[in-house]
């Protein structure tokens, strides 16, 4: 199993909020939901790059158990745990306490299952002459309820043809969903073809083109990017 990661801060004195993580035959993408202005209000001493990152290691630990567990019920679990580790010290009922976009993808016997929660996406690439299947999800971001893992969407992707698989934060498909210079199977030839590094440099490069949002208003300049590329997951993973 080889896997390509690339992660790019949006804004200088500011932390990632955004994390990844790879273990063998499963990987996870989270996006934190920024608060502003930083650290300000959420009720949590942690703030919003922790709950991203402890959320994401205590997920990937999930997934990979033995024997499996279903993806939603991995991330109900580790909703549940993340919460235990905070609501002691912290007051979890506040509107801004931190929350994060989940995607994850794994292999498992009838192919690979993929989940998303809240606006990150996951692709299945299967080549130049086949659309992607692009799996991203309308609903609230985790956060301190378990319950929203079951809101979840999920699917499984068939290994034949498979070219690989991306999951990509909300900073990374802006090139497609937000300047709409791109589309979908173009976003993906970009990551398979120059890796995830390649793609986050073409999204920085419009942004750069466009530094005071007259093309295309935005909120945030530049966001979090970050993709993961899992060329051939057929390969050896299972
Ligand atoms: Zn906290």
């Amino acid at each position: 199993m080889r896997v390509a990661l690339a992660t790019d801060p949006g804004t200088p004195g500011w932390p990632n909020e955004d994390f990844a993580a790879v273990a063998p035959g499963a990987a996870v993408l989270l996006d934190g939901c920024t608060t502003t202005p930083h650290g300000a209000g959420t009720g949590c001493v942690h703030g919003v790059a922790w709950y991203a990152r402890t959320l994401g290691t205590v997920f990937l630990g999930a997934i990979t158990a033995d024997p499996p567990v279903p993806l939603a019920d991995a991330l109900a679990g580790a909703i549940g745990e993340v919460r235990s580790y905070h609501e002691a010290t912290c007051d979890l009922a506040s509107p801004s306490t931190p929350a994060a976009t989940v995607t994850a993808v794994r292999a498992g016997q009838a192919g690979f299952e993929m989940l998303a929660l809240s606006d990150s996406s996951i692709v299945a690439d299967y080549g130049e002459d086949r659309d992607p299947v692009v799996l991203t999800d309308p609903h609230r971001a985790a956060s301190t309820d378990p319950n929203a893992a079951r809101q979840a969407s999920t699917t499984v992707v068939p290994p034949d043809g498979l070219r690989g698989i991306a999951l990509l934060s909300d900073g990374a498909t802006r090139i497609t969903e937000v300047y709409r210079l791109i589309g979908w199977p173009d976003l993906v030839a970009v990551i398979r073809e120059q890796g995830p590094a390649g793609l986050i440099r073409r999204v920085r490069a419009a942004e750069d083109s466009d530094p005071d949002g007259a093309r295309w208003p935005r909120f945030k300049t530049r966001d979090d990017a970050t993709a993961i590329y899992w060329p051939h997951p057929a390969d050896g993973s299972r």
